[in-house]
């Protein structure tokens, strides 16, 4: 199968160090493979959007050299894509709506006896399931996946090699549509991922964890799985992820390959040189450096 690879960011700021990082290996990997590299807007938590930063980002990714090898989409416009997968999940008795709120699930939680750890409000305990008696005239709110009990997901990230997860018993019943009537990330992803015929993620290492999720649905949904491969994370001066939410800077476009340097010193890639406007030509020579780096097995 022809190599396709994308990235996606969501527009809820410019580019930063950070998103940078997955945004050139992403696209080395796509190189590397000879494949093609797509960017998808990933707009569908419109209220965390700031409008115009779509376009910023595309700017900000051009002036590194990075280009969308076809039109860029955006997930805002493909509702009925995700209306459909959710669709035929309904019709399989593969989801089903919930009517709970924070508080009910918090108050279910309790009333099971969980121990505490369990009680974070992304362990659903499965009170709108159809044999736990559904909605029981309540108003539905949002829809989520009807996770199988065995759903232990075995994985293999190229870089960070075998991952393994419980979704059942670490994650329940995941969100498809939420109660504000948006469509979770969960689902978007899934249902793009295959309709642009992706073979092969490359992400920040902070998805990681979504992997397996992942999986499930694209089993629910017949779906090929593609290749996964989790890239590591900037990390502010205060130790913690650089993201949008904990201020990180936007590029500096004045030099892009003083930005792009950063990035491939994260990925383990040598610091290249170049005059000003060489952008192309520096990525060539990284596509080799990544293609002999990821050549070599997963860590262990
Ligand atoms: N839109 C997500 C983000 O910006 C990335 C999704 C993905 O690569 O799967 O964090």
């Amino acid at each position: 199968m022809p190599y396709r690879g994308r990235f996606a960011p969501s527009p809820t700021g410019p580019l930063h160090a950070g998103s940078l990082v997955a945004a050139l290996a992403s696209w080395l990997d796509a190189r590397a493979h000879g494949g093609t590299w797509l960017v998808r807007i990933e707009d569908v938590d419109t209220p965390r959007c700031i409008p115009g930063a779509d376009r910023l980002i595309l700017d900000q990714l051009a002036a590194c050299g990075l280009v969308s090898d076809e039109p860029v989409v955006w997930q805002s416009q493909r509702d009925t894509l995700y209306q459909a997968a959710l669709d035929r999940l309904i019709a399989q008795g593969a989801a089903y709506p919930c009517a709970c709120s924070r508080q009910d699930i918090e108050r279910a939680l309790l009333a099971s006896g969980a121990p505490r750890e369990r009680h974070h409000a992304a362990v659903y305990p499965g009170t709108c399931r159809p044999e736990n008696g559904g909605l029981q005239g309540r108003s539905p709110r949002a829809w989520r996946l009807r996770v199988p009990d065995a759903a232990r997901v075995d994985w293999t990230d190229s870089r960070l090699g075998p991952q393994s997860q419980d979704v059942a018993r670490d994650v329940g019943d995941f969100i498809l549509r939420r109660a504000d009537g948006l469509w979770a990330y969960q689902l978007a992803v899934v249902v793009d991922d295959a309709a642009q015929g992706i073979t092969h993620v490359v992400r920040g290492e902070d998805l990681a964890d979504n992997t397996p999720r992942q999986i499930l649905l694209q089993r629910a949904l017949g779906l090929p799985t593609p290749l996964y491969r989790h890239t590591p994370l900037v990390l502010g001066d205060n130790g913690e992820k650089l993201s949008k939410q904990n201020g990180a800077q936007a590029l500096d476009l004045s030099d892009p390959l003083a930005a792009l340097n950063a990035a491939a010193r994260v990925l383990g890639l040598p610091a290249r040189a170049g005059t000003v406007g060489a952008v192309d030509a520096v990525l060539r020579d990284w596509t080799a450096d990544w293609a002999a780096l990821t050549a070599r097995a997963p860590r262990p």
